[in-house]
This record gives structure tokens, C-alpha cells and sequence, in this order.
């Protein structure tokens, strides 16, 4: 963690190489530490990107941290699996207190239930479990009509969550957005409102907070408005952007986020806790009781309403302790680190943003909320069906320097080169040295 520019941030390898570097059959007998650390060095290092290296600016930033990697080694010596109070005190209330003491930071309310999952598409899964559950508590529901509401550019984990629970993707109705990658709220009144009339039974609108393209936000305080009308489970995904709710200048991003009956944010992404750590908070969490809660015998444990047990609340049973990480990582930045820590990318993205507006061979593909930037070269001697060859072999040639990582999506339907600024490592030189390589290998690709 101390070198990571040792290496390139992404390794110039070919699928399989690894798996043909190693032994085909398991070992028989068991090597020392030194042997398998020296392996590990040799062998498998050089297939790893840095997702630590200041460089890593690919999809979003989920750095890690010393801080977050010393907790990881903690909660792996202790192993406390928290399925229930009994089975982790320890695990179940750090669990509870340090998702009260993050839901204070983002100005979340204080009587939401927090409880961690794995990843935000767990999360977003446990959200239409419960929503589905709050709309069958209310009347018989005929599961083969069930449909949730969520922008074209949302994550494609709630898309996933209904093909999971066997609602099929169709079910995911994908409401238009605006010119600024906004879900339409007249657009999603009016899918439910046809739906309704079709016989249907929409049971939940999911809003993001940062989407996964553009890092756009949805105006959550008019989607609300339309839940409320038609009775829907409003589930808000800002699993990037969440930490963001921390800063009083981003306050109006949030805005309407306490109407929401579910939310989650990833500590995993923008507050450089080691890969595994969502949070995840309802209004309502006895309609996840409701759908999952089932109790064996060789589970029963006292009835104490200070004693809570998660796994009435998820799918599954042993829980790592996470709330160790979350503690030591909030006790460790405090709330003032993170701040800054924040504040300083989202002035980079800013800075980078005026750069790519100053100069007119470079256009700006979506607006700069948080700390992606959303861009693609358009020199003036190149036409348009040109542009998304050029950029994606910009995108390649930059990232083949070894010195960064970029990812692409598309906006518009035009190749969109994302620059995700948010790793702990990286500073405003590296930033600086980016847009320098930009430019240089754009003149290298075009000749000028
Ligand atoms: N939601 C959004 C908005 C995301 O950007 C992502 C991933 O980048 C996810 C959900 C999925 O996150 P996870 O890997 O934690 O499931």
C-alpha cells in the first residue's frame, strides 16, 4: 500500500495467463509462509490492478485504506459471525451504533434501522423484498404484475433484483431522464399511471443519488411526491455520492432523501473501507422482518428488545463483522478527515471539469455534481461517426502509460471517456499529469 506505483495500475496481461502460470492439481502438502508470501510477490501480484494506486480512476473510486485494511485484519482474527446478538454482542451493536453514527453525518433520521449488506446490489434486492412485502401487507398481490420504477441510468442491480426475484426484467420499467441524466418525474406519474390502467401492480420507484454513468441525481424530493400519491416504496441508491451527504455544500443533492423508506450508501466506494461494506438503513424494517424472519430451534435466543438479530432482516445468516471496519475507519478520519478528503476531490473534478470546458478540441458529456468527469475529445477535423473510435482508442492509449485507469460508458449514445476521482492516494499533481496525458496522446492519435 506504501508503493503502489511500483507497478502500472492495470496489468498488461492476457486472459489466462495466470491461471496457466498456476499448477493444475491443488497442493498435496502445506508450505511455509515465506514460500507462499514469495509466490504471492512473484506470481500473483503482477495480475492485480491497483485499485490503491493514485492513478485508478475507473469506474468509481473503491480504494482502500492502511486504516480500513488494519480493521479488515482485526475483524478476520477475531472472526465474529454475527447472526445473532448472542452469537457477537460485540458485532450487533457496533453493527446498530456506527450506521446511528454515519446516518448522523449524512443528516439521515435518527429512527431509520441501519444494517450492513455486502454490496449495494444485495441491498437494493432486500429493498424490493421489503417493498413488496409492504404492498402485499396492504392487500392480496398478484405477483405476476408486480413492477418497480427506476431511471434508464440507474445501476443495473435493480434491474438484476427483478430478474432475481423472478419478476423478469420487463418489470423494471426504465422511466426517461432529462437533458441532465434526471429521472422525469412527469415521465414516471405518467408509466404508473398507464400501468395502473393495464391492470398492473407498481409496488416501488428507486431514485439514485450519483449515478453510475453521469453521477447525475435524481430530484428525490418530487419522485417522493409521486410515491406518496401512488402509495410505492421509494428506495434511494447513492452508493457512490452517499458520502457526499456529509458536506453542507452538497446538502441540496439530498434534498427529500428522509422521505425515503429505504436508502444505502457504499463506505466501500468514497470512504475507503476495504470492498464488502454497505450501508443500508429503512423507515420501515419490520416489513424485512415481515418477509424474512424465520427462526429454527437451534437459533432461539432471548427476547430482548436491545438484543437485535440481523439475520431477521436478511437472507443470510453469519454476518462478518463490519461494524469493526466502519468503527475504526469514522473513529480513525473523523468526520473533519473525511471532509476534507472529500471536499479536495470534488475540487479537483471541478478543476479538471474547467479544463476540459477551456479547451475546444474537448467536450463535457454530462455536469460535474460530485467527482466524476464525464468527457471526450472532439477536435474539429474529425466527424462525428469518428469520434467514438477516437476516444476509445485515446481511452486505451492512455490507460496503456500504466500510469492510469480510466473507464468509458455512453451518454447520448456517444462514448463517454469517465475520469472517477476519489482514491486516497491520489493528489491535484496527479490530476494535473492526467489532463497533460490526455492532450498529449490525443495529439499523438491525431496527428497534430
Ligand atoms: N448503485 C450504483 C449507483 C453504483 O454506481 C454501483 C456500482 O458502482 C452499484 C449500485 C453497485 O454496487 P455494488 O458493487 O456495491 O453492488
Amino acid at each position: 500500500m506504501a508503493h503502489p506505483q511500483r507497478r502500472p495500475v492495470a496489468p498488461r496481461v492476457q486472459p489466462g495467463e495466470l491461471a496457466d502460470k498456476l499448477p493444475a492439481s491443488p497442493p498435496v502438502q502445506g508450505a511455509p509462509p515465506e514460500t507462499i508470501l514469495q509466490d504471492f510477490e512473484s506470481n500473483i501480484l503482477p495480475h492485480t490492478v491497483g485499485w490503491n494506486h493514485p492513478g485508478f480512476m475507473a469506474y468509481f473510486a473503491a480504494g482502500g485504506s492502511p486504516e480500513g485494511a488494519l480493521a479488515e485484519a482485526l475483524m478476520a482474527a477475531l472472526n465474529n459471525v454475527g447472526l445473532l446478538w448472542k452469537a457477537s454482542p460485540a458485532a450487533a451493536e457496533l453493527e446498530q451504533t456506527t450506521l446511528a453514527w454515519l446516518a448522523q453525518w449524512l443528516g439521515l433520521p435518527p429512527e431509520w434501522f441501519g444494517m450492513f449488506h455486502t454490496t449495494a446490489s444485495e441491498a437494493s434486492l432486500h429493498a424490493v423484498i421489503a417493498a413488496r412485502e409492504a404492498r402485499a401487507a396492504r392487500a392480496p398481490l398478484d405477483l405476476n404484475k408486480l413492477t418497480i420504477y427506476t431511471s434508464e441510468h440507474a445501476h443495473s442491480s435493480i434491474e438484476k433484483t427483478m430478474m432475481a426475484l423472478g419478476h423478469g426484467r420487463e418489470a423494471c420499467r426504465k422511466i426517461a431522464t432529462d437533458d441532465a441524466f434526471r429521472m422525469r418525474p412527469d415521465a414516471l406519474e405518467e408509466a404508473i399511471v398507464r400501468d395502473v390502467a393495464a391492470g398492473l401492480e407498481p409496488v416501488a420507484v428507486c431514485a439514485t443519488i450519483g449515478t453510475t454513468s453521469a453521477a447525475s441525481v435524481d430530484p428525490v424530493d418530487a419522485i417522493a411526491d409521486v410515491a406518496t400519491r401512488h402509495r410505492l416504496w421509494l428506495h434511494v441508491d447513492a452508493a457512490y455520492a452517499g458520502a457526499c451527504g456529509m458536506l453542507a455544500e452538497c446538502a441540496e443533492h439530498f434534498r427529500g432523501v428522509e422521505r425515503a423508506d429505504s436508502y444505502l450508501m457504499n463506505p466501500h466506494k468514497w470512504m475507503w473501507a476495504p470492498m464488502g461494506v454497505t450501508a443500508f438503513y429503512t423507515a420501515r424494517p419490520e416489513m424485512l422482518q415481515r418477509a424474512l424472519a424465520l427462526t429454527p430451534e437451534y437459533l432461539r435466543s432471548q427476547q430482548d428488545p436491545r438484543a437485535v438479530n440481523l439475520m431477521e432482516y436478511a437472507i443470510p445468516l453469519g454476518r462478518p463483522f463490519r461494524g469493526l471496519k466502519l468503527w475504526y475507519l469514522m473513529r480513525s478520519f473523523g468526520r473533519e478527515g473525511y471532509e476534507s478528503t472529500l471536499r479536495e476531490h470534488l475540487r479537483w473534478a471541478q478543476w479538471l471539469a474547467d479544463q476540459v470546458d477551456a479547451d475546444p478540441g474537448f467536450e463535457r458529456m454530462a455536469p460535474t455534481l460530485f467527482s466524476l468527469v464525464c468527457l471526450r475529445a472532439r477536435p474539429a477535423d474529425v466527424v462525428e461517426e469518428d469520434l467514438d473510435g477516437l476516444n476509445e482508442r485515446l481511452m486505451e492509449a492512455v490507460n496503456a502509460s500504466g500510469e492510469f485507469f480510466l473507464s468509458h460508458t455512453r451518454l447520448n449514445g456517444k462514448l463517454t471517456i469517465r475520469v472517477a476521482i476519489g482514491n486516497l492516494r491520489t493528489r491535484e499533481t496527479d490530476v494535473q499529469r492526467l489532463w497533460e496525458l490526455i492532450q498529449q496522446r490525443l495529439a499523438d492519435a491525431t496527428g497534430a
